[in-house]
């Protein structure tokens, strides 16, 4: 019996900045207000049975956090964020969701959870942004002319090893925006993947035109 073929664990390549940053903002989660982490915009206090329960009955996957807040927390945290964003933001990710796991019941483990970071300071004009901001998390001001139609995107692909004898799989591979098919098998060699789409995660993705707001 080949044991390989039933192995269910995500594999991920280890990127020490990125597991450093889950590893910091996981503590931000942890340490910091909680009130002040999710409910940011209420006065009220809540407690976090009470938390729970709103987490669990919400449809909304998506957590809001105040960027001030994180920069409240960590300097050095809000600045790799700004920094390298689109390296750090699937570390971002999964320690959310190990933090709703760990603390909260009743939780799918298919369920997937997002972030979004408002309050985002040194808001810049667009007409001003080039490409020494790619990749970077900013915040931008302008006028939205076009949006387009939303189209599904892959996020975490799951491949199988095209060899049949074989049929190693690897679970939710991070994308990052570009098809990204793991490199040679590890069970058998093989250099060919199929991708499984019943086992991998698409988002919806949409793109949307900005200009600048122009005086006259
Ligand atoms: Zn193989």
């Amino acid at each position: 019996m080949n044991l390989t073929k039933h192995l269910k664990k995500p594999q991920y390549y280890y990127d020490v900045i990125g597991e450093e940053t889950k590893r910091v903002f996981y503590n931000f989660l942890k340490c910091f207000d909680l009130n002040k982490i999710f409910f940011s915009k209420k006065e009220k206090s809540l407690n976090f049975l009470q938390f729970n329960k709103i987490i669990i009955q919400s449809m909304s996957s998506t957590i809001f956090i105040n960027f001030e807040h994180l920069i409240e927390f960590s300097d050095e945290l809000s600045d790799v964020i700004q920094e390298q964003y689109i390296r750090v933001e699937p570390y971002l990710r999964r320690s959310l969701s190990e933090y709703l796991r760990n603390n909260l019941q009743k939780i799918s483990n298919a369920k997937e959870f997002w972030i979004s970071l408002y309050n985002v300071p040194n808001k810049k004009k667009v007409e001003i942004v080039d490409c020494r901001v790619l990749n970077k998390l900013i915040s931008i001001s302008g006028t939205v002319t076009k949006i387009a139609d939303c189209y599904p995107k892959l996020l975490l692909g799951t491949f199988e090893c095209s060899n049949v004898a074989c049929g190693f799989k690897i679970w939710h591979t991070e994308q990052n925006f570009l098809y990204k098919e793991p490199k040679n098998c590890i069970n058998c060699g093989n250099i060919n993947w199929i991708l499984i789409t019943n086992d991998s995660i698409f988002v919806f993705i949409q793109k949307m035109r900005i200009q600048g707001i122009y005086s006259n």
